[in-house]
């Protein structure tokens, strides 16, 4: 399995697409996919980038708010 990326030696991660039948390899600082035979399939969309790092900011938000749950019960006034 094509886990670490030829170019960089990153890790890859594996992103299944619903219309293909394997799971295609990410490097994120290359920004492209491979496939399990590690041959390049193709680059990392810009549209695909840009919803990634939305997700990754939303999960960002949300630890932040489970850190400060005293700031939260006092707003929350019964
Ligand atoms: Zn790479």
């Amino acid at each position: 399995m094509p886990l670490l990326c030829k170019e960089c030696n990153g890790r890859r991660f594996p992103i299944a697409f619903p219309e293909q039948r394997d799971a295609l390899w990410l490097c994120e600082k290359c920004k492209n996919f491979v496939d399990i035979k590690d041959e390049f399939v193709r680059e990392w969309t810009e549209e695909e980038i840009k919803e990634n790092k939305s997700k990754l900011e939303n999960f960002q938000k949300d630890v932040t708010t489970e850190k400060t749950p005293e700031i939260k019960r006092r707003s929350g006034v019964n």
